[in-house]
């Protein structure tokens, strides 16, 4: 007798596979419905795996590479696309490997790990409260919401603590305390970035495409070349998303942007010279506008301290230094990250030290099993390239 706590994809994945072997299995959910992440994946889509080999998977993985090692090529994504097609989901992939149900319907992922569950006790609307193991008869007695149960085997696969509206809630953390685990503290991963400037919220929604996000944290530096936006106390978009795992750890964090990622100083001096020189009677607002978001170059003038009703033909060598040097790297004030509830995943969680990694069973008390967002992994930025 199996219990699985949670009825997301880590649980329902799980309880049709063991179901299949014969197990009797019954999944816990605190919901009126299994899988209600699942609906919200992929703006209503579900990004099912991407269309890659394992090793290129693992090099995506931000936190725990060397625990997911082994189960990653023993499970690959093309066995993740072969789960679901020969489960009748029918697939499709899209720009960036992205694997997708080519209905474009995230519930029909839920419905067809529903399928291979059939056989499983779906109990919803129960919420376990607490798990015990009682050394005499060697069994795991769980206090649910509704009554108490035994088990032989418990699987915890409650998911991290963000988007806790889906039922998230963190308990998974109890539990594994309640048997000596330690918990690495959660915080949000793939998660908006608040900053200090005042200026964000008279930008907010403005896109930023084909730059550069620089950042320098714990003697590191990451830079992620993409999309980015302002929103009204901070940035979001790919590449903030995907730095915010990076450095969801760090106090001390150095942001900035590089607005002409392709091009050297020389290149871009070279460039503003020749704008320059066929515009000699424009201002350097008139300038900008070519090299940045209209709406931009007023923030920009700003923080570069210069006149934008200046004309060009009365720039100083020393202007057009700092014109260069903003645009190659307009530093942005770290805050914080936004709250955790609003990380895409919870990075964070059950100590990967205390867990078996070929079988997920917890080095502290055999029977007990840690799956998927519970642990500390954070499995992935496939949203924009990484430079460094
Ligand atoms: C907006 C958004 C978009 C995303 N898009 C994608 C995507 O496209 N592709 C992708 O791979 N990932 C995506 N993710 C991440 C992905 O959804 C999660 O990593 C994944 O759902 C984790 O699965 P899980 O089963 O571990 O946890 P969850 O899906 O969180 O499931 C945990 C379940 O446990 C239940 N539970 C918790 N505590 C208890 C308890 N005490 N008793 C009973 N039940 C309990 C909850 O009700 C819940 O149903 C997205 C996440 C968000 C928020």
């Amino acid at each position: 007798m199996i219990a699985i706590i949670g009825g997301g994809g880590a649980g329902l994945m799980a309880g049709g596979f063991l179901s299949s072997f014969g197990q009797s299995v019954t999944i816990f959910d605190g919901n009126e419905k299994c899988g209600k992440k699942i609906y919200i994946t992929g703006k209503g889509r579900c990004n099912l795996t991407n269309a890659c080999s394992a090793e290129e998977y693992l090099n995506n993985v931000v936190r725990g590479q060397k625990f997911m090692m082994g189960a990653i090529r023993r499970f690959s994504p093309q066995d993740t696309i072969d789960f679901f097609e020969n489960n009748g989901l029918k697939t499709k992939i899209e720009r960036g490997a992205r694997v997708f149900p080519l209905s474009d319907k995230a519930s029909d992922v839920t419905k067809t790990l529903l399928k291979t569950c059939k056989d499983c006790n779906i109990r919803l609307n129960e919420k376990v409260e607490s798990v015990v193991f009682d050394k005499t008869t060697n069994k795991f007695i769980l206090t649910t919401s509704k009554c108490i149960m035994h088990f032989d085997k418990v699987i915890v696969a409650t998911g991290g603590k963000s988007y806790s509206l889906t039922g998230s809630t963190g308990d998974g953390y109890k539990f594994a305390r309640m048997f000596g685990h330690n918990i690495i503290k959660p915080c949000g991963a793939l998660c908006a970035i608040e900053i200090k400037d005042k200026f964000a919220s008279s930008i907010m929604g403005l896109p930023l495409k084909n730059v550069e996000l620089k950042c320098k944290f714990d003697g590191k530096r990451k830079s992620l070349f993409g999309e980015m936006m302002f929103t009204d106390k901070g940035i979001t978009g790919p590449i903030v998303l995907s730095m915010s795992s990076f450095i969801n750890r760090s106090e001390n964090v150095e942001l900035a942007v590089d607005f002409k990622p392709a091009l050297s100083e020389e290149e871009l001096e070279t460039r503003i010279l020749r704008d320059f020189s066929v515009n000699q009677n424009k201002n350097l607002t008139y300038i900008l506008r070519g090299l940045l978001p209209k709406n931009f170059v007023p923030v920009f003038l700003n923080k570069a301290g210069l006149d934008g009703e200046k004309k060009v033909n009365s720039v100083t060598a020393s202007e057009r230094k700092i014109i260069v040097s903003t645009l190659k790297n307009f530093e942005l004030s770290f805050s914080k990250l936004y709250p955790l509830d609003s990380g895409i995943v919870t990075s964070g969680g059950v100590d990967l030290k205390e867990i078996n990694p070929k079988s997920m069973e917890s080095k502290l008390q055999k029977g007990l099993y840690f799956i998927v967002e519970v642990l500390d992994i954070d499995c992935g930025v496939f949203l924009c390239k990484i430079n460094n």
